[in-house]
């Protein structure tokens, strides 16, 4: 049976030209050189496309932007088998990390891709980003938010940019891929079992949200006025999860808990996890009430907390929630 995919267009290198009066990459009309692609004419996958409103380079997306392609997805569920977001990739991970919680009972594939080379260009990685995508979107053996990128499948909200330059511009450090792509496509995953479950579309988010890095010598001030500013709080802590144990800032981590806010602990080292209380350096957080991000990606860990002070849950309930795995952003 013929498979139909929707491929949304949202911007990013993979659809831009060069603009040569300012030397610099501007989003063009991609529908123009889709129909002037082949390749997307295969008589087992049908393909159609659409655009958002105004494709953009993806360091300009908004959570707005977000709805605008969440609801193309849900307008359209029935009618197609799969999805493929084309999407700038310097914030495709926070997009699909974003994706995987408003999408709640999602089975079908949403696969995001894009590339380091525009689509025009010679030597462009772009068509077998899109051609592949556009695969793995109609094998019915995915139904989960992806991003698939250079012969990798990876989970959406387990992946990082990691590259600038090279082909292979992400991974999932902590999570392993889901499919590699050679001659053929070999799926390592098993497809989640979602079945007969209604999908639930979440479009409120909050963006009283905030990421400290920590660094040596950061000031209390700044501290403050951060965890002043925000509601929800994401800390890239050291290593395991370490942190100054300067008693000013525990304080101010003891009396932002005290004043309702939201505060969790992650790494700032991409491979491994926050280990709670393993060294006195971390055992503070513990006890002021932090709540530990373990593996977490900060893609994920932002929008998650956007996804979960949308939902207007109580503080408490969000407490909980943020330490579940609830798309298998973080590992149990
Ligand atoms: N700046 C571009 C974007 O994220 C980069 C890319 O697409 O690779 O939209």
């Amino acid at each position: 049976m013929n498979k139909k995919i929707l491929l949304i267009y949202t911007g990013g290198t993979i659809g831009m030209i060069k603009d040569d009066k300012k030397n610099t990459l501007v989003p063009f009309n991609f529908d123009k050189l889709l129909k002037a692609m082949p390749e997307l004419r295969n008589s087992e996958i049908h393909v159609d496309n659409i655009s958002t409103k105004n494709p953009i380079d993806s360091s300009n997306m908004h959570p707005t932007d977000w709805v605008e392609v969440i609801s193309m997805i849900e307008i359209n569920y029935l009618a197609y088998d799969g999805f493929v977001v084309l999407h700038g990739t310097d914030t495709m991970a926070y997009t699909a990390s974003a994706f995987s919680f408003m999408l709640e009972n999602l089975n079908k594939a949403v696969i995001f891709t894009g590339s380091q080379i525009p689509i025009g260009a010679r030597r462009s990685d772009a068509k077998e980003n899109l051609i592949t995508a556009i695969e793995i979107a109609a094998s019915n053996k995915v139904n989960e938010v992806c991003i698939y990128f250079e012969d990798q499948l990876y989970k959406g909200n387990r992946t990082v940019k990691v590259n600038t330059e090279d082909f292979e511009a992400f991974e999932s450090p902590n999570y392993p891929i889901l499919a590699e792509v050679g001659v053929n496509i070999k799926y390592k995953s098993i497809l989640q079992d979602k079945k007969n479950k209604k999908l639930v579309v979440h479009k409120d988010y909050s963006d009283n949200v905030v990421v400290i890095k920590l660094f040596p010598g950061i000031k209390i001030e700044t501290i403050r006025a951060i965890i002043n500013s925000s509601k929800g709080i994401i800390i890239e802590s050291f290593g395991a999860g370490n942190a100054l144990t300067n008693t000013k800032f525990i304080s101010l981590l003891q009396k932002g808990i005290l004043d309702g806010k939201i505060i969790m602990n992650i790494s700032q080292c991409l491979h491994g996890e926050v280990v709670r209380g393993e060294y006195a350096t971390n055992e503070a957080f513990k006890k002021a009430g932090i709540i530990c991000g373990k593996d977490i990606t900060t893609e994920a860990a932002i929008t998650k907390l956007m996804f979960l002070l949308g939902k207007r849950l109580s503080d408490k309930e969000v407490k909980i929630q943020l330490q579940k795995n609830l798309r298998g952003e973080v590992s149990s």
